[in-house]
């Protein structure tokens, strides 16, 4: 079994920034989950199937095949032995991925890909339900959390420093809906461990996270 470390949390808490950097740091695989749930996400929208068409996507996991490999220590993601790492930030990907994870065929499919990572080495992995569900018994356990300001923030400024025009109203609405979809679904919502750390870094600097959550390992 590897040394294992789950952080949860809502989308744009940083979750994959931090965990990149605390993996650098301690020698750690970086896992990240939301990348395999856009991964399937992508199988269905090239089938034509649109978020609400339960039974289609149900259906169409039967032949999708997610797969992880590690180039240059970066995490790529395969559909079907095609290497699909470039279109997972996509928004229509990201829609769809989110509408989609909380049919719990779609978790079931994931499951033993991420707990297969996580038996084989040691992984910081991150997601929504890490903690509580795919690797309940994690050496720590971090619920990493921001203001929906400071997540509406964040994301603003990294659109708008590449240049993308966006509005931050929309982005901060985009963000609560995500936050009650996750946090609403009946199978593996999102929410914190008994047993997990509670970080929130509304007030807190990339370091000052990293420092936080290096403290807790081994
Ligand atoms: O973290 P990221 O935004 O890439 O995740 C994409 C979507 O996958 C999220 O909106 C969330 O609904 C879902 N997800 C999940 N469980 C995880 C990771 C991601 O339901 N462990």
């Amino acid at each position: 079994m590897g040394y294992n470390v789950a952080i949860d949390g809502p989308a744009g808490a940083g979750k994959s920034t931090i965990a990149k950097l605390v993996a650098k740091e301690k020698g750690f695989v970086y896992v990240d989950t939301g990348a395999m749930y856009r991964g399937l996400a992508i199988h269905f929208l090239e089938k034509g199937i649109e978020a609400g068409e339960t039974d289609k996507i149900i259906e169409a996991c039967k032949d999708a095949e997610v797969t992880i490999k590690y180039e240059d220590e970066q995490q790529q993601v395969y559909l079907n032995g095609k290497n699909i790492t470039h279109k997972l930030r996509d928004e229509a990907v990201g829609n769809m991925a989110s509408k989609s994870s909380g049919i719990p065929q779609v978790r079931a499919k994931l499951l033993e890909l991420q707990q297969g990572l996580a038996r084989e080495q040691d992984v910081i992995m991150d997601g929504r339900d890490i903690g509580t569900c795919v690797l309940p018994n994690a050496d720590v356990k971090v619920f990493l959390t921001a203001s929906v300001e400071t997540r509406a923030k964040r994301r603003y400024d990294e659109l708008t420093g590449k240049g993308i025009a966006c509005d931050f109203d929309e982005i901060a609405n985009d963000i609560k809906e995500r936050d009650e979809r996750d946090s609403s679904r009946e199978t593996a919502p999102l929410k914190q461990a008994e047993d997990a750390v509670l970080v929130d870094s509304s007030e807190m600097s990339i370091a000052e996270v990293v420092e936080a959550i290096v403290k807790l390992c081994k």
